[in-house]
């Protein structure tokens, strides 16, 4: 089974995916955590060429061109192998965050980003999306109290930026049966247990 968590910055993605592997490891299931952009090394090494500072400037093609070449990386060396294996795996970002990112609020356009994705995931899609969602001003905050913040790292977003982020998120959500959205303004404890309902009809099947 494959889970991507989705959502934007500080919204506590992170934190949930660890949160879900370990609990998917307390009932007896194997579930490997990865991220995106990376996962493997060559994934890595795009992650840094997009995020570290000072960032090259970027067009929102060559973007979603270095993100779709992380993906085929990831999924053909990490992903399906541990599929294959039998292993759950738990994404943290998957193609929901190319379309809501590089497709809408950069602009990109939604048919282009989903052409691209269709090369970078070699055909595979999580069997459940789990978008995370939570009012800005709380975000906001998450950020500030975050080490290590890689927020803003791609050059030159501003708030308006992030705004189309989520509302772009809000609105490839509707309509789709696989994206399940769910708070996460509450405690890490709440939107676990959010989490966790979503997760528990898979189990077993
Ligand atoms: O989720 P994480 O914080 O690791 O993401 C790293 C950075 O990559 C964030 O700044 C996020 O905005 C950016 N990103 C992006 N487009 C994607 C996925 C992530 O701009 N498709």
């Amino acid at each position: 089974r494959f889970i991507a968590l989705e959502g934007g910055e500080g919204v506590g993605k992170s934190t949930q995916a660890k949160r879900l592997v370990a609990a998917l490891a307390e009932r007896g299931i194997e579930a490997v955590l990865t991220r995106e952009p990376g996962g493997t090394s060559g994934a890595e090494m795009i992650r840094k060429l997009l995020l570290e500072p000072p960032g090259t400037g970027w067009g929102v093609q060559a973007e979603a061109l270095l993100f779709a070449a992380a993906r085929s990386d990831h999924v053909a060396k990490a992903i399906k192998p541990a599929l294959m294996a039998g292993k759950w795996v738990v994404c943290d970002r998957f193609v929901l965050s190319s379309r809501a990112y590089q497709g809408l609020a950069g602009g990109l356009g939604d048919e282009e980003v989903r052409t691209l994705h269709r090369i970078g995931s070699g055909g595979l899609a999580p069997c459940r999306t789990i978008l995370l969602e939570a009012p800005g001003d709380d975000v906001a905050e998450r950020l500030r109290m975050r080490d290590g913040d890689e927020a803003d790292a791609i050059g030159g977003r501003n708030a308006k930026y992030h705004a189309d982020v989520a509302r772009g998120f809000a609105g490839l959500a509707q309509g789709d049966d696989s994206i399940v959205q769910i708070d996460a303004s509450g405690s890490a404890d709440d939107v676990h247990a959010a989490v966790m309902r979503q997760v528990e009809p898979l189990l077993g099947v």
